[in-house]
């Protein structure tokens, strides 16, 4: 797809380049805060599946207005691709799944715990639809696994989850975690993809790590969510976790046309007499370049 059709299609892609970001994808992060104030007392974040970074870039200038002293902000971001450098950003290429990186990221901090942990991790897709589910899910769980190692007691935790079948005992799993447990949906994440953003607010204190040893991912094993009771319960007599619009009313983290608020399900041709930007940051080392000098 050439660079003008992704323009023409994308008003949030076209905003993001005009701030300076990376990724559309800052607007979600911008969005979510807006409605929920996570980043605003925050010093010390971690960024899991992070490139090329635009989630990062927000990190960073938040961190760096709230610390006393720019050495005191502390952004570590991790992503299985490599990523251009970033200031103020600590940056890990590595598997979140993997032993080798979780440990990578807990040194990082040297002892000191983070404020907040946000994951917008996304397997490649592969079109099968059982497969797909579950490596997201193993993504998730991985995150929520560092999390709970990195995570200051009261700390926040956001990340991407896909709205499918098993997502009410993913609900009640992180809410023996935390205290607070909200979806949310801002305007920028199109209302055509089953994608949302799990808001995890109060870290419990009293919750044990979960070890890392044990490999991530499932249920009920060793790594994995503890099991809640409402396990039992009837999807009726669950709790009903709140769903939030972000971003609506806005202007500041949205995109305004002549007609309104940007819709993200929308085209939009670029204005008259604007052209198109460049993106701020090509990729530096992306998969499809390994393919090309294979075929
Ligand atoms: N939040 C980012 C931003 O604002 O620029 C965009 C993240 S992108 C939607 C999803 C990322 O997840 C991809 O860069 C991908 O490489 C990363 N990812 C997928 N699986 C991963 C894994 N196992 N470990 C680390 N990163 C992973």
């Amino acid at each position: 797809m050439g660079k003008l059709s992704k323009d023409k299609r994308d008003i949030f892609y076209r905003r993001a380049k005009e701030l300076g970001y990376r990724a559309r994808s800052a607007f979600k992060l911008l969005q979510i805060d807006s409605e929920f104030h996570l980043l605003s007392s925050c010093t010390r974040a971690v960024d899991l599946c992070a490139a090329p970074g635009s989630w990062s870039q927000v990190l960073a200038e938040k961190m760096k207005a709230n610390a006393k002293d720019e050495s005191s902000a502390k952004v570590v971001s991790v992503d299985l691709q490599a990523m251009a450098p970033i200031d103020g950003v600590d940056i890990l290429q590595g598997d979140i799944t993997s032993l080798a990186t979780a440990t990578a990221i807990i040194n990082r901090f040297e002892g000191e715990l983070a404020d907040i942990v946000i994951s917008d991790g996304a397997p490649d897709v592969t079109g099968l639809h059982d497969i797909d589910e579950y490596i997201q899910s193993q993504l998730l769980l991985a995150a929520i696994n560092i999390t709970t190692h990195v995570l200051r007691p009261g700390g926040s935790f956001v990340a991407k989850i896909f709205r499918g079948r098993d997502v009410g005992l993913l609900f009640d799993q992180l809410r023996l975690v935390f205290d607070r447990v909200s979806i949310a949906k801002p305007t920028s994440s199109r209302n055509s993809s089953i994608e949302a953003f799990v808001v995890c607010q109060g870290f419990k204190q009293q919750m044990a790590k979960l070890p890392l040893e044990g490999g991530f991912g499932g249920t009920g094993g060793s790594g994995s969510l503890p099991l809640p009771d409402s396990l039992e319960k009837s999807e009726r007599d669950r709790f009903a976790v709140p769903f939030i619009a972000c971003g609506t009313l806005d202007p500041e983290h949205a995109p305004v046309t002549k007609e309104g608020f940007a819709d993200s399900d929308r085209s939009y041709g670029v204005d008259e007499g604007k052209d198109s930007l460049k993106p701020v940051q090509q990729p530096i080392k992306p998969p499809y370049e390994s393919w090309k000098s294979r075929n």
